[in-house]
C-alpha cells in the first residue's frame, strides 16, 4: 500500500497532523493501535500553564520563549502564536466547540471541584474567567443516582472551600434504573447513551427543575452528548440557572466525542484510518524509512514519502521504559533520557517527575534520528517528543497540536 504521508497514531497528534495534510493534498493514512488520551480528557486543552521552575503562565503566547531550550516550542520559534490560532481554528472547523484564548488562560473546574488553569476548554463545560468566580454562588451538586465515577461529596466541599454554599441531590429515572441492575454498567459513556434519547433527556430536565428553587447554579457530571454537543446545549437551554458540567472519572464524554469528530473530519477529507492495527518495524535505506509493517498486515509493507510518528508517550505505547532505558519501540528512534534510573523519578508523586521530559529527539523541523543520523522523512509529532513535561508544565494538548500542524507544513513546504 502506497500513501505520501504514513502516519503511526491517530490521537490528537496524529489526526491533527492529517487533516491539515488532506488538506493541502498530501494523501494520508493512519494507523492506530485503539484509544488515545482523548479518552481519557479532562475537558479542556492545555497550551503552557507553568514553567519548569514553577513560575505560573497566565499568558502562553507572552512565556512561550522563556521555556527549555529542547523543549518542542522552542523549535516552533516564533510561530508558536500562529500554530495556536491554527490549532484552535482547526478544531472549530472539525465541530469541535472549544472557548479560550492563547494568550489568557482561563480556569476551568477538575472531577474534584478544584479550578485548574487552562487554554481552550469544550463548549460543554463552564470556563471561570478568576479563581474567585466561586465565592458567594448557591450551587446545587446534582448526581445520577449510582453513577460512581461523579463523586458529589469531593466536588461539594471543595466548592465550598472556595466560598459556594452547596447541596447535594440524586436524580433517578427508570431508563437509567436499567443500567443500575449491572453497577458495571453504570459509566459515563453507557448514561450519554441513554440521554441522547431526547424524552429521556426531557424527562431528567424536568426532574431537575424540581430540585432547583434557591439555587444559582447546578452542577453536573459531563455525561451528556457522546455522538454531538445537542444534549449538553438542550439541557442548559432548558434550564432558568446556569449549568456546570463537571468532568469526570473517565472515560470522558466529550473527548470521546472529539476523538470520533476529528476522525471524521479526517475521513471526510479523504484520509485512510486504520483503527485496531499496531505497526511494529520498519524498513530503511541511508538515512531514509522505506516502509513500515503492521501486526495485521504481516509482510505487506506500506510505503510512503513521509512519515509520522505519534504514537504517544508511556501511556499509548509510543515510548517504553526498560529498567535502564526508555525506548521508542517501531523504528528505534534515539530517545532523549538521563542515565541512571534513580534520576527519573522523585519520591514525592507530587513533584516534577523527570521522566516525564524523556521522548523521541529530534533536530528542528521535528525530525527524529536514529543512531545519532537525522532521518530524512521521518518526523516526530505530539506526546511522543522529548523535552517537556506535560504534567508540571500543563502544555499536554498544545504540544500534541502545535507540533502536529508544524510538521504538516514543514511536510506540505517539502
Ligand atoms: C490519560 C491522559 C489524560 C490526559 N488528559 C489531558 C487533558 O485533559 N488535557 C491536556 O491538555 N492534555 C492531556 N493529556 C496529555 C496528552 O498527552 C495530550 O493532550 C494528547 O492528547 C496526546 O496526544 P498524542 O496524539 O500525542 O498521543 P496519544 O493520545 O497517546 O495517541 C497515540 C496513539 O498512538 C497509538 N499507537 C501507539 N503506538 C502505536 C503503534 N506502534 N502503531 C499504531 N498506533 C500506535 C495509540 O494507540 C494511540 O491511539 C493527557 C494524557 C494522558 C496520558
Amino acid at each position: 500500500m502506497k500513501f505520501d504521508t504514513l502516519i503511526i497514531g491517530g490521537g490528537l497528534a496524529g489526526l491533527t497532523c492529517g487533516i491539515r495534510l488532506q488538506k493541502n493534498g498530501v494523501r494520508c493514512a493512519i494507523i492506530s493501535t485503539g484509544q488515545s488520551a482523548l479518552h481519557f480528557s479532562s475537558g479542556s486543552f492545555d497550551l503552557l500553564n507553568g514553567l519548569s521552575d514553577g513560575t505560573k503562565v497566565d499568558n502562553p503566547v507572552a512565556a512561550a520563549g522563556k521555556v527549555g531550550s529542547n523543549h518542542p516550542y522552542t523549535k516552533l520559534g516564533e510561530h508558536f502564536a500562529y500554530y495556536a490560532r491554527e490549532a484552535k481554528q482547526q478544531l472549530l472547523e472539525c465541530g469541535i466547540e472549544v472557548n479560550g484564548d492563547a494568550k489568557h488562560n482561563h480556569f476551568r473546574i477538575t472531577p474534584m471541584g478544584t479550578l485548574k488553569p487552562t487554554w481552550l476548554t469544550f463548549s460543554d463545560f463552564t470556563p471561570l474567567p478568576s479563581a474567585d468566580d466561586m465565592a458567594g454562588r448557591k450551587i446545587l451538586v446534582a448526581n445520577i443516582a449510582g453513577f460512581l465515577d461523579f463523586n458529589t461529596k469531593f466536588v461539594a466541599d471543595s466548592f465550598e472551600k472556595q466560598g459556594a454554599e452547596c447541596r447535594i441531590a440524586s436524580i433517578n429515572l427508570p431508563e437509567l434504573e436499567r443500567l443500575r441492575i449491572s453497577p458495571t454498567e453504570m459509566r459515563s459513556t453507557n448514561i450519554a447513551r441513554v440521554l441522547e434519547n431526547e424524552k429521556v433527556l426531557e424527562a431528567l430536565i424536568a426532574e431537575l427543575a424540581g430540585h432547583t428553587a434557591g439555587f444559582d447554579t447546578v452542577a453536573l457530571p459531563a455525561v451528556f452528548g457522546l455522538s454531538s454537543a445537542t444534549p449538553a446545549k438542550k439541557l442548559k437551554e432548558a434550564l432558568d440557572i446556569p449549568v456546570w458540567l463537571i468532568p469526570t472519572m473517565p472515560p470522558s464524554v466529550p473527548g470521546i466525542r472529539a476523538q470520533q469528530q476529528l476522525r471524521r473530519s479526517f475521513e471526510e477529507l479523504g484520509g485512510v484510518y486504520m483503527l485496531g492495527d499496531t505497526v511494529v518495524k520498519a524498513d530503511f535505506q541511508g538515512n531514509r524509512v522505506q516502509a513500515v509493517y503492521s501486526v495485521n498486515h504481516g509482510d505487506i509493507s506500506f510505503v510512503a514519502e513521509n512519515f509520522v510518528l505519534a504514537s504517544g508517550s508511556y501511556f499509548s505505547n509510543g515510548l517504553v521504559a526498560r529498567s535502564n532505558s526508555v525506548i521508542e519501540p517501531v523504528f528505534g528512534c534515539d530517545v532523549d533520557f538521563t542515565p541512571g534510573r534513580d534520576s527519573w523519578y522523585d519520591k514525592s508523586f507530587f513533584n516534577k517527575q523527570n521522566y516525564m521530559t524523556f521522548g523521541v529527539a529530534t533536530d528542528e523541523k521535528l525530525r527524529a534520528s536514529i543512531g545519532g543520523d537525522t532521518q530524512q522523512n521521518l518526523f516526530a509529532a505530539g506526546s511522543v517528543l522529548s523535552g517537556s513535561n506535560t504534567i508540571h508544565e500543563g502544555c499536554g494538548a498544545g504540544i500534541s497540536m502545535l507540533t502536529a500542524l508544524y510538521v504538516a507544513d514543514n511536510l506540505i513546504k517539502g
